[in-house]
């Protein structure tokens, strides 16, 4: 773990700790150095992080890296093995009908039942969860009004798009108000259309239900767009929670210029590595660099005033900002690609898995 880690780490542990303390409530998800052990593999290797309420918080990390490990543990569908998990405020492993009781789930793959329709899949869980049948109407048309599927509701589930079926379960897991909602890998396996939709309609819930969310993503953007406070989670170790901001000025020598001069020479590149805070200088084709800078502005303002010097003209000038994928790549040595998760999206669940 690198030092900038550590403060990322530290810093945000704090801030959560702040906020708690001045809305004078506990964290709504309170998870202390929790491990889970399967036989000798330790798929959870003590991690701990706070969630505030109101929070969407997320776990970003590849496939394999113990996710839905960490949310069944929080969830109380297998036991920690050690460490503590607190729920509502209530322990995962001493309250568990708690903790159910003020949770709602959505797990990784899609568990509506595409013969019943809309409305008796959310019919179902509504008796499951004891909700009385004077507010189960009213509950069901709210959480289908939600989700923007109420026309739907007498439709079968397997009529309906991978988009819509991920909604209908999202409502499925509010039909009961709950307090605090756990999704994996929502859009997993959706079209980038159906995942916009997802995401307006989680941000919806959030603007109008008083719920704290944790979810968990390979995406990147999703991440990015949704969460409040991200946790990189990576081999079964959190290695770096902050907000997306934070987590992107966390990373340094990762905000890249790229510039375009009007006349191609041997020199520019030298030039361009000259310049204070530049890290690397990649040519990309003639009069064409993208530069690596721990300084975007700065060294925005020093090509600008290089190319006066010089009486040289620019064509084009732009700075990127770091992305959430710069993060990764510098907590976790690797690249986080999508590639390597639809491989397991299409992976069936194996029969016999031991908790
Ligand atoms: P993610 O959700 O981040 O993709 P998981 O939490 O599903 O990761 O898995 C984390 C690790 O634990 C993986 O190496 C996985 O193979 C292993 N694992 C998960 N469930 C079990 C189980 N029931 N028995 C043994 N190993 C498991
Ligand atoms: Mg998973």
């Amino acid at each position: 773990m690198s030092a900038a880690n550590d403060n990322v780490v530290t810093r945000q542990v704090s801030g959560t700790e702040r906020k708690a303390a001045l809305e004078g409530q506990p964290s709504a998800i309170a998870v202390e150095n929790i491990v889970k052990r399967y036989g000798d593999f330790e798929a959870v290797k003590g991690v701990s992080f706070s969630v505030a309420e109101g929070e969407i918080f997320g776990l970003l990390g590849p496939n394999g890296a113990g996710k839905s490990t960490l949310i069944r543990m929080m969830t109380t569908l297998i036991p920690v093995t050690s460490g503590k998990a607190v729920v509502a405020g209530f322990d995962v492993s001493k309250d568990a009908d708690d903790v159910r009781r003020r949770i709602g789930v959505i797990p990784q793959a899609l568990t509506s039942d595409p013969d019943l329709t809309v409305e008796e899949n959310l019919s179902i869980y509504a008796k499951l969860y004891s909700v009385p049948k004077a507010e189960r109407a009213k509950n069901i048309e709210e959480v289908l009004t939600a989700v923007d599927l109420l026309k739907w509701r007498g439709a079968e589930v397997k009529t309906l798009s991978g988009g819509m079926r991920r909604r209908v379960e999202i409502a499925r897991g509010l039909v009961h108000n709950p307090h605090i909602f756990f999704l994996d890998e929502p859009t997993t396996g959706l079209d980038p259309v159906s995942r916009i939709a997802v995401w307006e309609m989680l941000n919806h819930l959030k603007s109008t239900r008083n719920l704290t969310m944790l979810l968990t993503t390979h995406y990147m953007e999703e991440a990015d767009k949704l969460c409040d406070r991200i946790a990189i989670v990576d081999h079964g170790n959190l290695v770096a929670l902050g907000t997306p901001t934070e987590l992107k000025n966390s990373v340094a020598g990762a905000n890249v210029v790229e510039v375009h001069f009007d006349r191609e020479t041997e020199l520019w590149r030298e030039r361009l590595e000259k310049l204070d805070g530049v890290t690397s200088v990649q040519p990309e084709s003639a009069g064409f660099y993208r530069v690596i800078t721990k300084s975007g502005s700065k060294t925005t303002m020093q090509i600008v005033e290089l190319a006066q010097q010089l009486g040289e003209s620019l064509t084009s000038l732009s700075v990127q900002n770091t992305t959430l994928d710069d993060v990764f790549v510098h907590y976790t040595g690797r690249q986080l690609r999508d590639e390597q998760v639809k491989a397991t999206w299409a992976m069936p669940q194996r029969p016999g898995m031991q908790p």
